[in-house]
């Protein structure tokens, strides 16, 4: 099949990785999965016969009669036959407290993908993603580092992050241009550090890294009148790359009250 570049298809054809990934998700007859992008079913025929079911949603309709013929006696697949961006990860196995999330993610849209599902975090156990390097760097980056960013701050306010092992391009059929990792995320059932309202958290961190060589002071003049920011919890001549996820929590929690 000629894969499509503009759906970010590199199939993943090295036996090896696939062996490693099967040992790192572990899957066992108790879980219920997700998976996004199955494509040809490299990772779903590698989970399928192990778990108690698979929720597949591939975008591309010409990979699903090879998909369910792979598939046909390995277990239980639901195909969602779905833009993944348009779903809502909290609705996914209602009847299962929780749900495992894995994928081969198509990298032209991975970041928009992984904010996403975050929303669904309180449904995840835990989720592998095959990602480009450099956004698996990018979510476990730690203040102060130059990858350290929005993805950042939110993915480790939600989650757990481990960066687990690099794939090398000649792993896939076509190759990618890039590096790639895989990273397995755990989300909180308690949070080390809760914010009072999310949504101003979320909209807070967007705005400071929007301007991230400005100082804090600089970018919040445009959403705060200033008096207010005088008693700031955090010190407001620091660019947003400085903050931890607990100061903008602090933050955040501090600025709601005016806005
Ligand atoms: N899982 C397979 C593997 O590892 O070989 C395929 C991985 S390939 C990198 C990405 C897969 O995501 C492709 O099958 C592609 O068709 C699918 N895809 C791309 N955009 C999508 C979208 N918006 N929603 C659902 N699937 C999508």
């Amino acid at each position: 099949m000629r894969a499509k570049k503009y759906l970010g298809q590199h199939f993943l054809t090295d036996s090896a990785v696939l062996e490693q990934l099967q040992r790192v998700i572990a899957p066992n007859k108790q879980d219920v999965f997700v998976e996004i992008g199955p494509g040809l079913g490299a990772l779903t025929t590698m989970i399928l016969p192990h778990c108690q079911g698979l929720q597949a949603i591939e975008i591309d309709t010409d990979v699903l009669a090879t998909l369910q013929y792979r598939c046909q006696h390995l277990g239980k697949l639901t195909i969602l036959h779905q833009d993944a961006l348009q779903v809502d990860f909290s609705t996914l196995w209602p009847d299962k407290p929780y749900y495992r999330l894995v994928g081969n993610l198509p990298y032209n849209i991975s970041t928009p993908l992984i904010f996403q599902v975050l929303e669904a975090a309180h449904r995840i156990h835990d989720l592998h993603f095959m990602l480009q390097k450099e956004v698996t760097e990018r979510m476990a980056a730690k203040p102060g580092s130059k990858t350290y960013g929005r993805l950042s701050v939110m993915v480790q306010y939600m989650a757990e992050v481990h960066e687990l092992f690099d794939v090398n391009p000649t792993a896939f059929s076509p190759p990618p241009k890039v590096e790639s990792a895989i990273v397995k995320l755990i989300p909180y059932q308690k949070k080390p550090v809760q914010a009072k309202n999310e949504t101003h958290l979320a909209a807070l961190v967007l705005q400071t890294f929007t301007q991230r060589r400005k100082m804090l002071r600089a970018s919040l003049k445009a959403h705060y009148v200033e008096a207010n920011l005088h008693k700031s919890p955090v010190d407001l001549t620091l660019r947003p790359e400085q903050l931890s996820v607990a100061d903008f929590v602090a933050l955040s929690d501090y600025l709601a009250a005016f806005s």
